[in-house]
C-alpha cells in the first residue's frame, strides 16, 4: 500500500463527511485518488442539522463563527451575504442556507477534480478489512459493495431513544413521535390536539416553534427532569470575546466541581464589571477539550451526571430572537414547561395518556396529549445503539467505544483505537462521536478542525 491511501471511502455525508471529502478533493495532488461519500439519508452535506426546509430553523453560532473552514473565518459569512446582502457576523441565518453552503462546497471541490468523486445513497451495514488484499470492503444495504485503501467513519448524531419506561407499548402508537428529525414527522400534529414534548432543551425549542407556528387552540407541554431550557446569545452583532478564560481553573486534581466553583467566581467577578457571563463560557470553548482531558473517567462521569444540564443550557444557546418567540410562548400560556419526571404512557382513544411526577411533589399529574413528541435528542450512549454499522464493527473489534459510551476511542490523529487499543491504520473518525476523547465535538467551529486534520494526514499533507 502507497503512503497516502488512493482510495477513501467516507461514511456519513453531513457537514463532518462533506468537509473530509472536500479537503481530500481540494488538497490531495495524488491524481490516483478516489473519493467515496457514503450518505444513508437526506441530501448530501446536510446531515440533520442542515437538512431543515423549515423557515423558523436557523442556526444556534452567529454567521461570522459558521466558515467551514478553519483559518478562513468569513468564508461562510460571504456566502451568506452574496445571497442575503444585510447578513452581518452577529446574525443567525436560516440552517437551510448553511445546507446550501456545505452542498456548494462538495460540488466545487468535486468538479475541480472530474471523475475522482463519487456520491453514493446508500447505507453502509459492515465494514470488514482483506489482509490479502490490503483493503476494506464496504458492504452497502443494497448489496453493492466497495473496497478502499481507507474509510472514513463521519455518522454523526443517533435517532433518540425512546425514554426508559416500565411499559414500553404506547412507543408503537401512531401519536408517539420518536425522532421529530424525520421527514415529515410533524406533518400530521393539528392545532386542536394538545402535544406533550418529552425534553426542554434545543430540539424541544424548534419544535414547539415548528409547531406553533400555526396559530393553536390546545396546548404544548414540555416536561424534563430539571425543566432548564435553553438561554438566549447577547442580543448585538460582535461575537463574544475569548478573553475571559477564570484564571484559578486547575488548583490541585482537576475536578468537575472546581472548574464549576472557579467559572462562577469568575463569573461573579465580571459581573461586577458589567461583564456578561457569555464572555466566560466563550473563553472556556478553546480549552474546554483540555479540561476534559484532565479530568479522570470518574471526575467526567460526575459532571455528565451532576453537571451536564447546567453546562449544556449556557454553552448551547439559542438565537435571541428565537428566544424571545419561544419567551412568548410561554408568557401567553401557549407552552407550559416543567421540571417532572415521566412515569408512564399510555395509549387511548385518540391520543396518549402520560404520567408525570412534578419535581418536588409526591402525587402524580396526568395529561391526555394529542400527540407525545421525543425531544430527548441525539443517543448519547454509542453501547445503547442498534446500529448495524456500529454493532458489526464493534463486535468484529474494529473500533471500542470510549470509557462512558460517548463515543469512539480514537488517538490524537484520529485514528479509531481497536478493541486492544491499538491505532488502527485503515479507519479513522470526525465527527460527535469524538464527544468521549474531546467532549468539544459537536459544533462546527471544532468538527472544522477536526475534518481538516484529518484530511490532511490522508492526503499526505499533515
Ligand atoms: C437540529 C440540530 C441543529 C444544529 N445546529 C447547529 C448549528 O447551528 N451550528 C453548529 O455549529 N452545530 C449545530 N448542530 C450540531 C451538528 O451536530 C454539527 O454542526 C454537524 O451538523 C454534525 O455533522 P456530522 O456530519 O458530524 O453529523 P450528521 O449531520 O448527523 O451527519 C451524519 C450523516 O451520516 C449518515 N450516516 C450515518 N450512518 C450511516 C451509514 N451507516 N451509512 C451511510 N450514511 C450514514 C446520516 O444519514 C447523516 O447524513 C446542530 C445539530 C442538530 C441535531
Amino acid at each position: 500500500m502507497s503512503e497516502s491511501p488512493r482510495s477513501i471511502v467516507v461514511i456519513g455525508g453531513g457537514f463532518s463527511g462533506a468537509m473530509v471529502t472536500a479537503h481530500l478533493l481540494r488538497r490531495s495532488h495524488d491524481p490516483a485518488l478516489r473519493v467515496t461519500l457514503v450518505n444513508k439519508s437526506g441530501p448530501l452535506a446536510r446531515g440533520v442539522a442542515y437538512g431543515t426546509r423549515h423557515s423558523d430553523h436557523v442556526l444556534n453560532v452567529p454567521a461570522g463563527r459558521m466558515s467551514a473552514f478553519p483559518g478562513e473565518e468569513d468564508h461562510f459569512l460571504r456566502f451568506a451575504q452574496a445571497r442575503i446582502p444585510s447578513t452581518t457576523g452577529g446574525a443567525f441565518v436560516p440552517r437551510t442556507l448553511y445546507g446550501d453552503y456545505l452542498g456548494s462546497i462538495v460540488e466545487e471541490a468535486a468538479q475541480q477534480v472530474p471523475g475522482r468523486f463519487e456520491a453514493v445513497s446508500d447505507e453502509a451495514r459492515e465494514v470488514r478489512w482483506n489482509a490479502d488484499t490490503s483493503r476494506a470492503r464496504v458492504t452497502l444495504a443494497s448489496g453493492r459493495v466497495l473496497e478502499a485503501e481507507h474509510v472514513v467513519l463521519a455518522l454523526g448524531n443517533y435517532t433518540p431513544s425512546n425514554p426508559s419506561l416500565p411499559d414500553p407499548s404506547a412507543f408503537a402508537s401512531a401519536r408517539y413521535v420518536r425522532d421529530p428529525w424525520a421527514p415529515g414527522a410533524l406533518a400530521n400534529v393539528r392545532p386542536d390536539e394538545p402535544v406533550l414534548l418529552i425534553g426542554t432543551g434545543l430540539t424541544m425549542l424548534d419544535v414547539a416553534l415548528q409547531v406553533a407556528s400555526v396559530a393553536r387552540s390546545a396546548p404544548l407541554v414540555a416536561i424534563s427532569r430539571r425543566g432548564l431550557t435553553p438561554l438566549p446569545h447577547r442580543d448585538h452583532g460582535a461575537p463574544p470575546s475569548y478573553g475571559h478564560l477564570p484564571p484559578d481553573l486547575v488548583a490541585g486534581e482537576p475536578s468537575a466541581v472546581d472548574y464549576l466553583r472557579a467559572v462562577r467566581r469568575h463569573t461573579r467577578q465580571l459581573a461586577r464589571a458589567g461583564i456578561d457571563w457569555r464572555e466566560v463560557v466563550a473563553s472556556l470553548r478553546p480549552v474546554t477539550s483540555r479540561l476534559w482531558q484532565a479530568l479522570s473517567t470518574r471526575e467526567r462521569a460526575r459532571f455528565l451526571r451532576h453537571l451536564r444540564p447546567y453546562w449544556d443550557v449556557h454553552r448551547h444557546r439559542v438565537a435571541p430572537e428565537l428566544w424571545q418567540r419561544f419567551h412568548a410562548l410561554r408568557e401567553t400560556g401557549q407552552l407550559d414547561v416543567h421540571a417532572a419526571r415521566l412515569l408512564g404512557l399510555a395509549e387511548v382513544s385518540g391520543g396518549i395518556d402520560a404520567t408525570f411526577r412534578l419535581r418536588g411533589r409526591k402525587e402524580q399529574a396526568t395529561f391526555r396529549a394529542g400527540w407525545v413528541i421525543n425531544c430527548t435528542g441525539p443517543e448519547g450512549d454509542v453501547r445503547a445503539l442498534k446500529d448495524p454499522l456500529l454493532s458489526s464493527l464493534m463486535a468484529d473489534g474494529y473500533v471500542r467505544a470510549d470509557a462512558l459510551g460517548l463515543g469512539l476511542d480514537v488517538d490524537d490523529s484520529l485514528s479509531l483505537l481497536t478493541r486492544d487499543g491499538t491505532p488502527s491504520p485503515w479507519l479513522s473518525l470526525v465527527g460527535p462521536l469524538l464527544k468521549g476523547t474531546w467532549w468539544e465535538a459537536t459544533a462546527v467551529p471544532e468538527l472544522r478542525v477536526h475534518a481538516s486534520r484529518l484530511a490532511a494526514r490522508l492526503a499526505g499533507s499533515a
